[in-house]
């Protein structure tokens, strides 16, 4: 019997895995922690991300963690008992100004930010442009804010060093197999099914991401999670004209993330949709398309339609002089996990006492040091971290039957009309 099984061996499951593995190893138990993944490690979104790591967020609790997650990164030998390279050249943020020529919003947020020690700061289009070459395009109703402490990494090495982690730290790792069916006694889990056999565990934790709420909804657990489509592109460039050492920028005026990436590339991906309307979309496609996750796996759904590239093409044009002298190099589908409000799914289910979830909600690569340490500190009953930030917040809890009426009420009906999506917020 295993102290602790984890389902899913994405970032967050790795994570978790080796965060529980190192307190049980620091109090000298012999007990061992599994992580259990149907196909390989890394094999859904934790491999098609774009490596991303920025602090500044409008949830206070969120940057708190991303904070933590980046000290984390920086020192992951504390953490995971070994190094990772990353590539340290900040992020230029960019925004539309509002009619009075400013961003009250964004400066706002960088007075929260400088509380807590994060740099946030305005800077003008000639220092952006110092910062990224002449092939940035500016415009004098745009502002720019830089974050000197953002990173990038390269999700190949992340999954190269979650491996490493997993051996050094002495996780035992199953691969290639399959959960199938969970086995409960009142209101505890006491094992799992997979195709590999039988296997049990004291406790459990959820790692599944998009696949939570078919496997879970067979012991009646309802997660709401479901996928959201986003295309990646990446155009071959010229190190003459964006270097490698290019800081990443997050174009809000044209909704698009862009890196550099190794082999002198540019990489692009959109973010995933804000309106309620558009995130009920996406629980509703969910009922008649490819189930959750298996989306990404399934080969057809790989290739870039031509419109898709295009768009990316137009977008690039905007915020780059030199883009259409550039080639298209490569470029794949993939999905964000999204919940109905875009926040994580963490910690101790409501139902099954042994059972803990840990789903990222799009966009929690970058916290996953955080999130395993917290998981862990949660079932070690050793507090820390946890109570440095509203970790309750992120609990399934806080979905109950009231939430997700309200929720629903926003796109049924009357409200289900275009002219009535504009004023839906929840
Ligand atoms: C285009 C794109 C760009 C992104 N860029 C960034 C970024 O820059 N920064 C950032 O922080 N985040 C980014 N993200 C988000 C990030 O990739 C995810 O939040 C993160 O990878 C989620 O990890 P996970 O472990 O929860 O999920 P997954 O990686 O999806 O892992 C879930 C795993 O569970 C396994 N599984 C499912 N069912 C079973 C079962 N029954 N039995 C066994 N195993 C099972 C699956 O095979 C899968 O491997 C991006 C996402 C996309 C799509």
């Amino acid at each position: 019997m295993y102290h602790t099984i984890v389902i899913g061996g994405g970032c967050l499951g790795a994570s978790a895995a080796i965060s529980l593995q190192r307190k049980l190893n620091k109090k000298g138990k012999q007990e061992k922690v599994c992580l259990v993944e149907k196909a390989v490690l890394c094999a859904a979104e934790s491999s098609r991300h774009s490596g991303i790591v920025r602090s500044a967020n409008a949830d206070p609790d969120a940057s708190m963690m991303a904070m933590i997650s980046t000290k984390m990164w920086k020192n992951l030998s504390e953490v995971w008992g070994l190094d990772m390279e990353l590539d340290e050249f900040g992020a230029i943020w960019i925004a539309k100004k509002n009619s009075e020529g400013e961003n009250p919003v964004w400066n706002d947020l960088s007075k929260r930010m400088n509380k807590i020690n994060l740099v946030f700061e305005e800077i003008n289009s000639s220092s952006a442009v110092e910062k990224c070459g002449t092939t940035l395009l500016t415009d004098e109703n745009e502002s720019y804010f830089y974050e000197p402490d953002a990173f990038q990494l390269d999700p190949s090495i992340l999954r190269s060093t979650l491996y490493d982690a997993l051996d050094h730290n002495g996780v035992e790792l199953m691969e290639k197999t399959e959960v199938d069916t969970i086995l409960t006694k009142g209101s505890e889990i006491v094992g799992l099914t997979t195709n590999n056999g039988k296997i049990s565990a004291k406790n459990f934790i959820n790692a599944t991401g998009a696949w939570s709420s078919q496997l879970f909804s067979k012991i009646g657990i309802k997660i709401p999670v479901t996928i959201e489509p986003v295309s990646v592109v990446n155009w071959m460039e010229s190190p003459k004209q964006i270097r490698y050492e290019y800081p990443i920028i997050a174009d809000y005026t044209n909704l698009c993330y862009f890196r550099s990436w190794r082999g002198n590339k540019m990489h692009a991906h959109q973010p995933r949709k804000r309106s309620v309307y558009e995130i009920a979309k996406n629980f509703l496609n969910d009922l008649t398309t490819v189930n959750g996750g298996e989306y990404l796996n399934e080969p057809m759904n790989q290739s870039l339609a031509y419109n898709q590239i295009k768009n990316y093409e137009d977008i690039s044009k905007k915020r780059f002089s030199n883009i259409d002298k550039t080639v298209y190099a490569s470029g794949y589908r993939s999905f964000f996990d999204i919940t109905p409000d875009l926040r994580f799914i963490l910690g101790k289910d409501s139902k099954y006492n042994n059972l803990f979830h840990n789903l990222g909600s799009g966009q929690a690569m970058k916290y996953c040091p955080v999130l395993g340490e917290s998981i862990a500190e949660e079932i070690m009953n050793d507090y820390d971290l946890i109570n440095k930030f509203d970790y309750k917040k992120f609990n399934i809890n806080r979905f109950s039957d009231d939430y997700m009426k309200e929720f629903w009420n926003l796109v049924q009906g009357e409200e289900n009309t275009l002219h009535r999506q504009g004023k839906n917020t929840l």
